[in-house]
């Protein structure tokens, strides 16, 4: 047994971020200016958008998607239940009302085949979330929000390296929120970064993520003299600010080379597990690059004699770190309770929760790591194996 704990995630954080967060510091400006600027702009390049716009989180990008299209009390917005709590938290943060759909067996995303259903006259918006990263259908969902005159706002916290057939994640719908949040593919420690193709949702959404004050306004006053500010709406304070931004700037150099150093860990891991019975992997639609965020393993637990939870400590006690996403929203005591939810209700989504592992998959992993975790995981289940 290793003496040294493997963390779930760890960030790989170089020389290049220490020396421009130290050059950020060192410069007098401090907050949001030129190089949250020259962050959106990479950004713009990578996803192939029109804009980036730079905030504190992604959560503060679905908020925002949602506020930018006016969803307000009374509402209805659909998502799914297999999410980070932040997704359905900002629907009901605005009096809106979340509705769960159930999820695919084959990849844990929205089932889109029952979406459907759940549309009434209150609906105004879907949530998607493309789950550890491969995209959701997102044809099948534009087809039925272009019928029902649904906005779409995409969860793309697992998925800046994604493709839907061909088009990459960011350019699809009118909003995608993106997350930089410390165990995300990239990181600024905390942070977000929300794309658009659309000229008015861009302004609108600098206008929000900052006070809701109009930059229009200090145009009007021209460059000479003291500059006014008007408040048009009472805004948020959501900004990205440049040590954020210091960081961001070279984690996204280095974006394509974590990828493909998560996708080496990802075909060594397919290559243990997909012969253990104990074990469903998620299955790859070949219409998709996926965003390799998560490496998700199902536990098959009619043939275990221990829960999944009991396996989990078992593997954390032999020194490797895991996770589990997710637990459905829809069995967490705030939803559950508000909307009466019994587990069965989302018989997928409450199905996966008891089974799902998360196993670590990040770049700064060995090949010793990745053959430890494989060895760990391996020899607990044949432990508890029927
Ligand atoms: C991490 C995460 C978020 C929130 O991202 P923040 O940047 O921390 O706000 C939202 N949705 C999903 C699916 C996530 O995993």
């Amino acid at each position: 047994m290793r003496t040294e704990f493997l963390p779930f995630h760890r960030p790989l954080i170089g020389i290049e971020e220490i020396e421009e967060v130290v050059d950020t510091l060192r410069s007098g400006w401090i907050t949001t200016a030129s190089k949250t600027r020259q962050f959106e702009e990479g950004f713009e390049r990578y996803i192939g958008c029109k804009y980036a716009i730079g905030l504190n989180s992604c959560t503060a990008g679905i908020h925002l998607g949602l506020v930018a299209n006016g969803i307000k009390q009374g509402d209805e917005v659909i998502t799914t239940p297999f999410t980070f709590a932040a997704t359905a938290n900002v629907i009901e943060h605005l009096g809106a009302r979340s509705v769960f759909v159930d999820i695919r067996r084959d990849n844990l995303n929205i089932d889109e085949s029952k979406i459907e259903e759940k549309i009434n006259p209150m609906t105004k918006a879907i949530i998607p979330v493309h789950f550890a990263g491969h995209p959701c259908e997102m044809d099948k969902i534009k087809d039925i929000a272009d019928r029902h005159n649904l906005i779409i706002i995409e969860d793309a916290a697992h998925a800046i390296e994604a493709r839907y057939k061909g088009q990459k994640v960011g350019n699809i719908s009118d909003i995608t929120s993106f997350s930089f949040y410390a165990t995300k593919n990239i990181t600024t420690g905390e942070g977000g970064m929300v794309t658009t193709n659309n000229d008015k949702t861009a302004e609108l959404l600098r206008m929000l993520r900052l006070h809701g004050i109009s930059k229009d306004a200090w145009k009007r006053y021209g460059m000479e003299g003291y500059q006014h500010w008007d408040t048009i709406y009472p805004g948020y304070k959501y900004n990205m600010f440049d040590i954020q931004a210091a960081i961001g700037i070279h984690q996204l150099k280095k974006i394509e080379r974590f990828w493909n150093r998560r996708k080496e860990i990802f075909h060594m891991y397919d290559e243990q597990f997909s012969q253990l019975d104990e074990i469903t992997l998620l299955s790859m639609s070949n219409e998709i690059r996926h965003a390799l965020h998560l490496y998700v393993i199902m536990l098959n637990l009619e043939g275990l004699k221990a829960t999944r939870d009991e396996i989990m400590n078992e593997i954390q006690r032999m020194k490797v770190g895991v996770g589990v996403h997710f637990r459905s929203l829809h069995i967490h005591p705030y939803y559950r309770d508000k909307y009466g939810y019994k587990g069965d209700d989302l018989p997928v989504a409450n199905n996966a929760s008891q089974r799902v592992i998360s196993l670590p998959l990040y770049p700064g992993m060995s090949n010793d790591d990745v053959n430890y975790v494989s060895h760990v995981v391996c020899s607990v289940i044949r432990r508890y194996s029927l």
